[in-house]
């Protein structure tokens, strides 16, 4: 086993699944203020199918608000989201902003990027399985039969089988962290989206929830990942970003990223968290 994380750590990108060409989003000049206050100053982001995109970046440069504007939990004030081929159409509004043109395509869009948030946020009046099936019953309009299958092959995966009829307060970080990734995957998502999945959990509970988005990595789903596990970022990631004040300031490679930054920014950035 040590030997194979040897193999792994000198070339990260070993293992990676091949990626296809068609991208599975590309987002353009997103802007967003909130007031006075310029959050996103022209955010550009391409990931391809089966891609894993980090993004990097201290406090409050903007990553959250970036992923909560692709899938249109904000409304960007600016820019172009292409998800699976398909663009979000915008109006312009009397004051100058865009704003999503169509209710119904926004809630087909939201259908297909899944997120992960820093806190789980499941519903805790339901239990681990009812988390689950809720979407894609309700949403989605799938049998309800058919989507308890298919809960439990999710639990099995994220190693939960024993806690379907638990509520989320019975579970430790870890587990509601994975349930909430089990959530997600419920919906098949096209693109998943996870915001600091590891941030909320103490140090002991990382472990298990990296184990399976490293899972979900190399079984090619396509996802942008915000994250302070440098490590992890650069083992499993295609690509990385590094936000400062609402702009990219460097992307690449990981390896050119972490060994050679080029920016002083990132430099800087790279000796406070190591
Ligand atoms: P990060 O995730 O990189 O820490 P955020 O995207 O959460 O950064 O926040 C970027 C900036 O936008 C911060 O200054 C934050 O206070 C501000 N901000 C985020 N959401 C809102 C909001 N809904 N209203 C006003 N300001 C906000
Ligand atoms: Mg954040």
């Amino acid at each position: 086993p040590a030997a194979a994380s040897v193999t792994v750590l000198a070339n990260p990108h070993h293992d990676k699944p091949k990626t296809a060409e068609k991208p599975a989003v590309a987002v353009h000049g997103i802007h967003k203020r909130f007031g006075p206050l310029s959050v996103l100053n022209g955010v550009d982001v391409l990931a391809k199918r089966g891609e894993v995109v980090s993004m990097i970046g201290s406090s409050g440069s903007g990553k959250s608000t970036f992923l909560r504007c692709i899938n249109l939990l904000e409304q960007p004030d600016q820019g172009q989201i292409v998800i699976d081929g398909e663009e979000i159409q915008m109006k312009r509004a009397a004051n100058g902003r865009a704003t999503p043109a169509d209710r119904r395509q926004v809630e087909r869009m939201r259908s297909r990027v899944g997120m992960v948030f820093q806190n789980f946020n499941l519903w805790p009046h339901m239990t681990v399985l009812e988390n689950i099936i809720e979407a894609p019953v309700q949403v989605l309009k799938e049998h309800k039969a058919e989507a308890i299958d298919h809960a439990h092959a999710l639990l099995r995966k994220v190693g939960l089988s024993d806690k379907h009829a638990h509520y989320p307060g019975q579970l430790s970080g870890g587990q509601q962290q994975r349930a909430a990734i089990a959530r997600t995957l419920a919906m098949r998502p096209k693109l998943i989206l996870l915001d600091e999945p590891t941030s909320a959990l103490d140090p002991e509970l990382v472990g298990e929830v990296l184990r399976v988005i490293r899972q979900l990595a190399e079984e090619g789903n396509t996802m942008i990942l915000v994250t302070h596990e440098m490590q992890f970022a650069r083992e499993v990631s295609h690509k990385i970003l590094f936000l400062h004040q609402g702009k990219v300031e460097e992307e690449g490679a990981p390896v050119d990223m972490f060994n050679a930054p080029r920016s002083e920014r990132l430099r800087q950035f790279l000796s406070r968290t190591r």
